[in-house]
This record gives structure tokens, C-alpha cells and sequence, in this order.
């Protein structure tokens, strides 16, 4: 396998800075060495070049930082993204439920699925974790998409025994039809799976039940759903759900919050319930522009970090209204700001990369540029519009970073590379 080096300008964060100030790692003129996907050198390129005798070189011009990770997003949603009127439950009904029942048809998911990734690497991000739909022909589509392009993603099989018409599995489909994916695609190149139940009203106690068992038996998979994003949902949950102190509890008693659970949104939490996920290493997914969109909320900031609550981000699409890892940085700053709490652009960064990484359980595989990791890294344009270039000149790093998340978006990343490899280039489109 070749050895190549990029040389350029390079971040990176090593932990969270909110919880290490030395996180940020800075090369003004770094160099990259990757061999066979990997990261084998990193720092300045006075010092590591001599190392390399003989290296082929290539100048990258713009800011390098790792490949974006997205911590919750739907893909059979691509096309429903920007949908008029409604609040959560409405919105469901009325725009994502009928159009995930095209994901019956395996042609119409191989479609879908090639587009969602072709923007995904336009938007600069290289990992996710990805919702399907409730038919298993979804997901093989899914992994069969991302086997081809070599990228590192994890998704599951939507569990949905209390779905609409049209959408509904059984207890024993759920069961049955992820243990099958699993053993087929989990663990297979650098694909994983989550046991993905939608969400605590559309399962029933039994089919949750399962879902507590299929993550007992298969101790590598993640599980995916979502957790207390809007208000008449948590009502309906607690409903439901009478024996449970809170809506958390009400997975927590199936077995569900473990280390490897990811919530997404989680925008109104007790204090119990953030206690309980850092007691269990559990995490949340931060979905801001969803979030916005839907009128759910906006995320605290200031309580996930009094309880040490694991954080990683979000698009949510088709709810949110940007597959970008940028703009959502952005946007989760100004979640932030009205209970006091000023998240910096570095932090916000990290939650796009290790953060949503280490959420995620791939942080020794992705998410910081670090020697010995697959080398997915993004290309960013801070001078992408005249606006931004405006905005960028003479300014500091810090400023240049808050300047690509609050006006940045796909037209920011200039190339997207996966192990290496060049595989969006904005000039040049798919490679
Ligand atoms: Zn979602």
C-alpha cells in the first residue's frame, strides 16, 4: 500500500475542553502521513517530513480537521427535510410516516441510500449513526451503500410494534430480523449496528423487552432511540408508562440504558435522569437545528455538564434543516445561550468529531486525526462566500472556527477524504 503525506493546516480535539484545557491539537503547517488508510505521523512539517524520506506530498489548501460524525440522523428522511406545519407527533403522521413506507421497496432504499451519502460527504461528514426504516431491506440497502464507499457507519432496523398501518413489525420480526442483521453486517469492514427502537410509545413492553435482550446478547451493538424532545410526547409517555419515575426509566426498566445506548435530543431531562445517564455512561445525541425546527426546545448545555452526561451531535434530518456538522455547531451555540451557557467553537468541534466519536464507541477508530486512526478528514473553506472570507481575514483560529459553524455549511468543505482517499472534492463533485 502507497504511503502519502497532506500537508496543510491541521485541528483537531484529543478529549472534551470542557473537561481538559490542553484538548486542542494545532499544526499552523502540519503534514499527515496516511498509509493504508491510517494515520501514521501527524505535527509540523518541519519536524516529520525528514521522517519520511522520499514522501510524496500533497498541499492541502484549507483548514484540515477530522471527518464530521453525525450522532443521530434518519436517512429514509432525506427527502422530506423542510416539511411545513407541524410539532413532533403531527409531523410524524403527516410527513415521515408515509414516506418511510417506501422503504418497503429495496430499490427505492438502494436510491435513497446513495443520495443520503453523497451528502453526507458534501456536507464533510464521514461517520454516522443512522436510523432506517422498520424493513429489514432498508438497512441491507443501508450497510450495502456504505460497505461500497468504505465508510464507517453504524444503523439498524427501526423497531415498531406499535407503528402506524404499514409501518408495524411483531415482537418476533423485531427479534428475529435484527439478530440476522447483525450477525450479517455487524462488525463486517467498518460497518456496526444499533438495535434501533423508534421510540418508547411506538413499542410495546414487550417488544422493548426484546430489544433489552438483543443488546445483553450482542455486547458490541449500539442502541439507538430517542428520548424526551418535545412536551405532549413526554406526556404520552408518562401516561403510558405509570410505574416509571421518568421517561428515561421507562427504557432504563428494559435494559436499555447502558454505555452503549445513544439518546437523541434529550431536551427536557431531570436531574435524575442526567444523573443516571452519566452513572451509566449512556449519551446524548444534540439534534439543535431539529430541535429549532420542530419548536421542541432547546438543549441544556449547562445541566449535561454539571452531571458529566456524555455528548455527541446531531443533524436529526429530516427534522433538522442541515446535514451540516458546521451549521448545527452553530446552532447548538445559540441553543445554549438563553440558560447562560456559552458553548465554545472548539467544544463544538469536538462534539462534531471525538465527541459524538466516543458517543458512539468508535473513538479509537475516528474522530481526532490521531496517529493510528483511519485517516477520514474534511478540507474546510473559511472563505467559502464572500461574507465568510470577509469575516475570516486576519481573524484568529477561535474566530475562524465560530465564523465556519454560524455561516458554514456544504459550501464551506472543500474535500471530504475517506481512509485517505479523496471522496468528495466540491470542484469535482463524487470521486
Ligand atoms: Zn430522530
Amino acid at each position: 500500500m502507497s504511503i502519502k503525506g497532506f500537508r496543510g493546516e491541521i485541528l483537531s480535539l484529543s478529549h472534551d475542553p470542557a473537561e481538559a484545557p490542553e484538548a486542542v491539537r494545532y499544526e499552523a503547517d502540519g503534514l499527515l502521513v496516511v498509509e493504508a488508510g491510517r494515520v501514521v505521523a501527524r505535527g509540523a512539517f518541519d519536524v516529520v517530513c525528514p521522517r519520511f524520506p522520499g514522501l510524496a506530498v500533497e498541499q492541502l489548501d484549507g483548514l484540515i480537521v477530522p471527518g464530521l460524525i453525525d450522532a443521530h440522523v434518519h436517512y429514509p428522511q432525506l427527502g422530506r427535510i423542510a416539511s411545513h406545519g407541524a410539532q413532533l407527533l403531527d409531523w410524524l403522521e403527516r410527513h415521515i410516516f408515509p414516506a418511510e413506507k417506501a422503504f418497503a421497496d429495496p430499490a427505492h432504499a438502494a436510491g435513497v441510500a446513495e443520495e443520503f451519502l453523497d451528502e453526507l460527504l458534501r456536507h464533510g461528514t464521514t461517520s454516522a449513526l443512522v436510523f432506517a426504516t422498520v424493513h429489514a431491506a432498508s438497512v441491507e440497502a443501508f450497510f450495502a451503500a456504505a460497505e461500497a464507499r468504505e465508510l464507517r457507519m453504524i444503523c439498524g432496523k427501526v423497531l415498531m410494534d406499535l407503528g402506524p398501518d404499514g409501518l408495524r413489525d411483531t415482537v418476533e420480526e423485531a427479534r428475529a430480523e435484527s439478530a440476522a442483521l447483525i450477525a450479517k453486517w455487524h462488525g463486517r469492514g467498518r460497518l456496526g449496528y444499533a438495535v434501533t427502537p423508534r421510540y418508547a410509545l411506538t413499542s410495546s413492553d414487550e417488544q422493548l423487552a426484546a430489544a433489552g435482550e438483543l443488546l445483553a446478547a450482542h455486547p458490541g451493538v449500539l442502541l439507538h432511540t430517542h428520548l424526551a424532545e418535545n412536551h405532549a410526547e413526554i406526556a404520552e409517555v408518562a401516561a403510558r408508562f405509570t410505574e416509571a419515575v421518568d421517561y428515561l426509566d421507562a427504557y432504563d426498566r428494559f435494559g436499555l440504558v447502558t454505555e452503549r445506548a445513544v439518546f437523541a435530543h434529550g431536551v427536557h431531562l431531570p436531574d435524575r435522569s442526567c444523573a443516571r445517564l452519566a452513572e451509566t455512561g449512556a449519551g446524548i445525541a444534540v439534534c439543535p437545528s431539529s430541535n429549532f425546527f420542530l419548536g421542541s426546545g432547546m438543549f441544556d448545555f449547562g445541566q449535561a455538564e454539571r452531571h458529566g452526561v456524555r455528548l455527541g451531535l446531531g443533524s436529526d434530518i429530516g427534522a433538522g434543516t442541515s446535514l451540516s456538522l458546521l451549521h448545527n455547531g452553530g446552532l447548538a451555540y445559540q441553543a445554549g445561550l438563553p440558560g447562560g451557557y456559552v458553548l465554545d467553537p472548539f467544544r463544538a468541534l469536538w462534539l462534531a468529531t471525538g465527541g459524538s466519536a466516543r458517543l458512539l464507541h468508535i473513538e479509537s477508530e475516528v474522530g481526532m486525526l490521531a496517529e493510528g486512526q483511519e485517516a477520514d478528514f474534511v478540507v474546510l473553506d473559511d472563505a467559502a462566500t464572500p461574507l465568510m472570507a470577509r469575516r475570516t481575514a486576519g481573524a484568529s483560529l477561535a474566530e475562524r472556527l465560530f465564523a465556519l459553524q454560524v455561516l458554514g455549511d456544504d459550501r464551506a468543505v472543500r474535500r471530504t477524504y475517506v481512509l485517505g482517499r479523496c471522496a468528495w472534492d466540491r470542484d469535482g463533485g463524487r470521486k
